[in-house]
């Protein structure tokens, strides 16, 4: 295909004439398509719904410890819903919580504990400091930078590489400023470009000397079972690679059933070391008096154990796979060879990461819009939501049918084209 770099001026006009004319005739079709968050479609919801008939009101609830899951107790947990989930995080039994409906929230309370409170090794709570830091590998996740703004955090950027996050740029800021206290990792099938961090790069971050005594990793494993291919990526266990390291109470771990059962309705985990994990449990009795043992008894009862999610994983890969192959087919067959666009090819998680040229995502997303189309804001995928080069944009394919998704995208490259063909002309 031909690179629109070496177009000259009369053959960009006749280009951007021909694009123009495709996408009023995509926009008089008054679209409404959105693939602006990645939530799961409702064919992925059904394949949970069994769930709902696991307890009935003869049921036993009375769990494996003899708790009864109908009265309040059992703060961290159901010893039966610790058994499921503490593989999803790869940590044992006591170094577990079992949270409420959201990992979020779970995120959420940790670091408004550790502002008010601080955490094992600190001298003082976080929020007594003028000000401190989170590193922000970007592009990231939104929420873990709206979290940090909420809190008045400063964000730090630090590169995303092909492997994790630049870790020349991570180890040289840590250790030199007392006041970064944290650093938000997806280290599996990341949000939004799909890397899983290399052996490598979990060393470093393990082993890395910080200037903050209290310097705590954010490992947000939210996509650790969501695999598109049989051959899913690896990644090395942070909390083992921490304690080898000596620092144990460096890690917290998250995860939830968000994206496996019921989002909204499923079952947030966190993991660390056994004096994070005691030090945590104290606090939270201040709380909760305890979460809702119910839902975890459905999940234990629908999936039964690890392998039980895994191959209900394989399930939700069958729905989501041909979304994402349709996305990187229409990609390949409409951007490939222009020199506009390069996109991200993750073996899971939801999204596809796509970049195109500088200072050109704002006005597509915008274009798109105007076209019925809703994306997930440009910027979004960094702190303050400001992309420094305008050009990350994040795809969603999960939610929409491959009806919907096909067309969208096909207005979306229309729009990626058209946009920059005019910069070209600039
Ligand atoms: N973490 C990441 C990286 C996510 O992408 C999402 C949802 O998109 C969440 C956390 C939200 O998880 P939960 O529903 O458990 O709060």
């Amino acid at each position: 295909m031909t690179d629109f770099n070496t177009l000259s001026v009369v053959e960009l006009n006749d280009l951007k004439a021909n694009l123009q004319e495709k996408y009023e005739e995509y926009k008089s079709k008054r679209l409404s398509l959105n693939m602006a968050r990645g939530k799961p479609c409702p064919e992925q919801l059904d394949l949970s719904m069994g769930m709902l008939d696991t307890i009935k009101s003869d049921s036993s609830l009375i769990s494996q410890e003899g708790i009864d899951c109908r009265n309040y107790g059992g703060i961290d947990g159901l010893v039966e819903a610790k058994e499921l989930l503490a593989p999803l995080l790869e940590v044992s039994t006591d170094e577990i919580i079992i949270g409420g409906n959201s990992s979020l929230n779970m995120m959420h309370d940790t670091i408004f504990r550790a502002m008010f409170k601080g955490v094992p090794g600190g001298d003082q709570p976080w929020g007594h400091y003028p000000k401190i830091k989170f590193l922000c590998p970007s592009p990231g996740y939104d929420r873990h930078f709206s979290l940090c703004e909420f809190f008045g955090i400063e964000m730090i950027i630090v590169d995303m590489l092909k492997d994790g996050p630049n870790m020349d740029q991570v180890e040289q800021l840590v250790s030199e400023d007392e006041t970064i206290k944290g650093i938000w990792c997806v280290p599996k099938y990341s949000n939004p470009e799909g890397v899983t961090y290399s052996d490598e790069v979990v060393d470093r971050l393990a082993k890395m000397e910080t200037k903050a005594k209290d310097f705590r990793i954010f490992w947000d494993n939210a996509y650790a079972v969501h695999h598109l291919t049989d051959k899913p990526d690896q990644l090395k266990n942070i909390l083992h690679a921490c304690k080898e390291a000596g620092h144990p109470n460096r890690p917290f771990l998250f995860g939830s059933t968000s994206k496996i059962s019921f989002p909204g309705s499923g079952v947030a985990v966190m993991g660390s070391s056994k004096e994070n994990i005691q030090h945590t449990k104290k606090q939270l009795s201040a709380q909760t008096i305890g979460p809702d043992k119910i839902n975890q008894l459905r999940h234990v009862l629908f999936f039964k154990d690890f392998e039980g999610l895994k191959d209900h994983m394989k399930k939700q890969a069958d729905i989501i796979k041909p979304k994402f192959d349709k996305v990187l087919e229409l990609f390949d067959s409409e951007l490939e060879g222009k020199h506009i666009a390069t996109w991200s090819k993750p073996n899971g998680g939801y999204f596809i990461s796509l970049n195109t040229l500088d200072g050109t995502a704002k006005d597509i997303v915008a274009l798109a819009a105007e076209a019925g189309v809703t994306l997930t804001g440009a910027g979004a995928t960094f702190p303050y939501r400001k992309d420094p080069r305008d050009r990350n944009i994040r795809i969603a394919p999960t939610f929409p049918s491959l009806e919907e998704l096909e067309l969208a995208i096909q207005v979306l490259c229309v729009c990626i084209q058209l946009v920059s063909v005019e910069k070209l002309l600039k």
